[in-house]
């Protein structure tokens, strides 16, 4: 295990490991670390002979001051946690400005995925998340990289942006870790009080529930029936629930439109927002 805090630090820990072409698996993270992000790192052991864990809370994919303010962190805490999963790991740590010397002013566009939900609700998010995934994968080289699919747009993003850039990365999507609740787990649910953790469980509930729902209505009524039934509990407030083809997410009007159907959650629990998605036809 080695943590290092420096791009020329983690230099110096990558080269003999380039020099002998080993495959480096990299789980980039914004720390405050779960069994989700756990679930990454054991996946990119496997398949790879190091992994780099970047803990690093990025400022440019946050929209809103005071959610990053309130981001958690706990940088002593994620490296014991990442202690128990394995030694053959680096956990690079950087500072904001090892990562942005110059202020970063690359402005992507993948086209319509990022212009729907996070990216109509959270305006220059998955710009910032461009910046610095591209930034990360710049400084590690990785050969393999692992995303969740609890970020369900985030994971289309990070393609568009390997494709547009012509990257010579293969990004690996990983299942949703759940709480035994049902609960998505997320940094973000450290900050939810006992009540609304409660509450919160019937975020996946409904979800899930709403599979049962999908052979006798239309999309547009799921889509009402969710958001109402949600917004029928007390602290939960719905901002966006939409079905969309799993590729293209953009929304669709029928259940026969797509083979990949997806439905993508943003809810505030209180004043933390969450997501979550369930699938509604799987991808072959
Ligand atoms: P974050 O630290 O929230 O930026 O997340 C880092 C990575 O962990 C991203 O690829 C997330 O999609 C993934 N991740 C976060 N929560 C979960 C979860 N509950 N299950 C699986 N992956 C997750």
């Amino acid at each position: 295990m080695e943590l290092v805090s420096t791009i020329s630090d983690l230099n110096n820990v990558l080269s003999p490991i380039r020099s002998q072409a080993k495959a480096i698996g990299f789980v980039p993270t914004m720390g405050a670390l779960h069994q989700g992000h756990l679930s990454l790192v054991k996946q990119s052991l496997q398949e790879n002979d190091i992994c780099v864990v970047s803990i690093f809370v990025n400022p440019t994919q946050f929209n809103n001051q005071e959610d990053l303010i309130k981001y958690p962190r706990d940088l002593d805490r994620d490296v014991k946690l990442l202690e128990t999963v394995s030694d053959n790991l680096i956990i690079f740590a950087p500072t904001v400005a090892d990562i942005y010397p110059e202020p970063d002013t690359r402005q992507f566009d993948f086209g319509p995925i990022d212009k729907v939900m996070e990216g109509e609700h959270r305006p220059g998010h998955f710009n910032g998340v461009a910046q610095v995934v591209s930034r990360l994968f710049d400084v590690v080289k990785p050969d393999r990289a692992y995303f969740g699919e609890k970020d369900f747009q985030q994971l289309a993003v990070i393609r568009a942006m390997v494709k547009q850039l012509g990257l010579d990365v293969q990004i690996v999507a990983m299942p949703i870790i759940r709480e035994n609740s049902g609960l998505a787990m997320s940094s973000r649910n450290e900050r939810l009080t006992k009540q609304q953790r409660e509450v919160a469980i019937n975020i996946s509930k409904v979800l899930f529930e709403s599979r049962s729902w999908m052979s006798t209505i239309s999309v547009d009524t799921l889509v009402k029936k969710v958001i109402d039934t949600l917004n029928g509990y007390s602290e939960l407030k719905v901002e966006y629930y939409q079905v969309v083809d799993g590729y293209t997410l953009q929304s669709i009007q029928s259940w026969d439109e797509s083979e990949y159907i997806v439905g993508c959650i943003a809810i505030f629990c209180g004043d933390v927002r969450l997501i979550d998605n369930v699938v509604y036809k799987q991808k072959d």
